[in-house]
C-alpha cells in the first residue's frame, strides 16, 4: 500500500490525526527532504524508517520503494509542503505505484492552492491551477496568453525572486487584471493582498518579496469590502 499524505504548508498543527496514524504506523516514509520531514515527524513522536524521495532520485528510489511495496511493505509518500503530487515530485511514485497495481490511498490535508483559493475571495466554484509558469519569459508568455479569455479564476505558484518578473509579464500579456496575492499561508506573516497587477508591482518593487506565494487571477474581481489579515506592520490592508 503507498499512502498518500498531506503535510502541513506552515503550521506544524496542521495534519489530521489519520495523518499522525498512518505515519507511525507504516513500514517507511518517503520524504521530500529528510531533515524537513524530521521536525515534523519528531514533533508527533513518528519513529518509522524515513528514506529521500526527491527530484533528482525520484527514477532510482521509485524503482526502490516500488520492489519495498512489492515485497509487502507500506510506504508512506510526503513531500516538503502539502498534497503530495501537486507541483512537487510525488507525481512519478504515484503513477509508478498505479501502472503496477499497487494500492494507492489518500490522507488529505493542507494544500497551497486550495487554502489560497478558499480565503482569496475570488470565485471558486471552478478553477484553473497552472502550478509554476515557465522560468524563461517567452514561455512564461506563451503559458499566460492562454489565460487571455479564462473565465475560470486562474491560479499560480510563484517563488519570491521570480515573482516581480512574472507580476510583469501578467500586467502585460493579460492586460493589468486584478491579482490576489497570497502569502506565507498559515505562517507568522500571512498575508492576503487583492489589487490591480499594477499595484502588485508597485507594493513589491517597495517591499522586496519574501516566502512563499500563490497568484490568483480573476476578471470577476475581488469582492469589495473583503478583509485581509494583519499585514506586517500590524495594518489590514482593504480593497
Ligand atoms: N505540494 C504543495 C501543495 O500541496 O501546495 C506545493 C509544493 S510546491 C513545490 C511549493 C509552492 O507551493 C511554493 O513555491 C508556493 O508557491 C506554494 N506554497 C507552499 N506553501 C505555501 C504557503 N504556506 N503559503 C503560500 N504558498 C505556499
Amino acid at each position: 500500500m503507498l499512502y498518500i499524505v498531506s503535510t502541513p504548508i506552515g503550521n506544524l498543527k496542521d495534519i489530521t490525526f489519520r495523518a499522525v496514524e498512518v505515519l507511525q504506523s507504516v513500514d517507511l516514509i518517503a520524504a521530500e527532504d529528510t531533515r524537513h520531514s524530521r521536525i515534523l515527524l519528531k514533533h508527533y513522536n513518528i519513529v518509522a524508517p524515513v528514506t529521500s524521495y526527491f527530484e533528482h532520485n525520484k527514477f532510482k528510489k521509485g524503482e526502490y520503494l516500488l520492489k519495498a511495496m512489492k515485497d509487502g511493505q507500506s510506504v508512506a509518500l510526503v513531500t516538503d509542503a502539502g498534497t503530495p503530487g501537486i507541483s512537487d515530485p510525488g507525481f512519478h511514485l504515484i503513477r509508478l505505484a498505479r501502472e503496477n497495481s499497487i494500492p494507492v490511498t489518500v490522507v488529505p490535508g493542507p494544500c497551497a492552492l486550495i487554502g489560497a483559493l478558499s480565503i482569496s475571495g475570488l470565485p471558486a466554484h471552478a478553477f484553473v491551477f497552472a502550478g509554476f509558469l515557465p522560468v524563461k519569459s517567452a514561455a512564461r508568455r506563451r503559458k499566460l496568453a492562454e489565460f487571455k479569455t479564462e473565465a475560470r479564476t486562474v491560479i499560480l505558484y510563484e517563488s519570491p525572486h521570480r515573482l516581480l518578473k512574472t507580476l510583469q509579464d501578467i500586467y502585460e500579456v493579460l492586460d493589468n487584471p486584478r491579482v490576489v496575492c497570497v502569502r506565507e499561508l498559515t505562517k507568522k506573516f500571512e498575508e492576503v493582498r487583492p489589487g490591480t497587477c499594477q499595484d502588485l508591482i508597485g507594493h513589491f518593487t517597495r517591499n522586496s518579496p519574501k516566502g512563499e506565494f500563490v497568484l490568483l487571477l480573476s476578471r470577476d474581481g475581488p469582492v469589495r469590502g473583503f478583509t485581509a489579515p494583519l499585514d506586517r506592520s500590524g495594518r489590514r490592508w482593504y480593497i
